[in-house]
């Protein structure tokens, strides 16, 4: 290989980096659903979570919640992963459908985020899961995908790969419309209202969640533990009314979205956040049960 192609190569290495493909809510969503999430952990949850966490989370779970992001990308052994991060409904269909819908493009059914939400789910609280499981990808793997599924374009249109084919402007700025629910609504956030300090955001996000609201989210309904379908319908549902309406391809979006939008994107950080600690608060609790019996 010649100097001019490690050159190349390198290049494209730095782009990948400086664009890396967009399939989730980014690393601040994700931190905040997880944040917010430890803040609702009872005793037995989080003591077990933390038992479960890697070193390299420091004994707080919103420090590992970006990891399947980041291992999919940067780890070809996880590329199967890929697929779990989102699930599409057909074009222009404001509903979800886990037989229709929950499969990869190659059509293998089961693999989509709601899909896995279900397996991890399982894995975690199946008896003797220790020895079957890494419980620890299991817990990450969870956390994240319950932070994916409440970013309504995770649950976008089939054709247009839930708005990553939609190309717009953000304040005058090239991206596309999944990257906008992504990171854009929650960067332009931060730096209108917070202080560019994402404590602090999520400190704002904390103050807006009543009990009554709390308590509305966390149970599903007939006591299963985990009810994806239910926040798959409900993002979908975003999706139609939110993210497509004023937002075709080359569209500049500015002030007029951004106000309208965000609060859609805190009401689904802080939905994913306490729906994610009664999931937990519920495996836990039920392990903890067994343990002592
Ligand atoms: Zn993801």
């Amino acid at each position: 290989m010649d100097g001019s192609w490690h050159c190349w190569i390198l290049g494209v290495i730095l782009l990948l980096q400086l664009f890396p493909d967009s399939q989730a809510w980014g690393d601040a969503g994700h931190y905040a659903v997880c944040k917010i999430a430890e803040e609702y952990l009872t005793k037995d949850a989080r003591v077990a979570v933390n038992a479960l966490l890697p070193v390299s989370a420091e004994g707080h779970l919103a420090n590992v919640c970006s990891w399947p992001d980041d291992i999919r990308r940067t780890d070809r052994s996880y590329s199967w992963s890929t697929a779990l991060h989102f699930v599409n409904p057909p074009d222009s269909t404001c509903n979800y459908d886990y037989s229709r819908d929950c499969h990869d493009s190659a059509g293998n059914k089961g693999r989509c985020v709601t899909g896995a939400i279900y397996n991890y789910t399982t894995q975690l609280t199946s008896p003797n899961a220790v020895l079957k499981y890494n419980l620890t990808e299991a817990l990450m793997f969870l956390s994240h995908f319950i932070g994916d599924i409440h970013q309504p374009l995770h649950v976008g249109f089939v054709g247009d790969l839930g708005g990553n084919r939609i190309v717009v402007n953000w304040y005058d700025t090239k991206t596309n419309l999944h990257r906008v629910w992504d990171d854009k609504i929650i960067d332009s956030a931060l730096e209108k209202f917070y202080n560019s300090d994402v404590e602090t955001m999520i400190q704002a996000i904390q103050k807006n969640i009543t009990d009554n609201w709390s308590t509305s989210w966390a149970f599903c309904r007939s006591n299963q533990t985990v009810c994806p379908n239910l926040y798959a319908s409900e993002s979908i549902s975003a999706t139609c009314k939110y993210a497509y309406p004023n937002a075709s391809a080359g569209s500049n979006l500015g002030d007029d979205y951004f106000y309208s939008r965000l609060p859609i994107v805190e009401l689904r950080l802080a939905q994913g956040g306490v729906r994610l600690a009664a999931v937990l608060n519920n495996i836990f609790a039920s392990k903890a049960k067994i343990a002592q019996a």
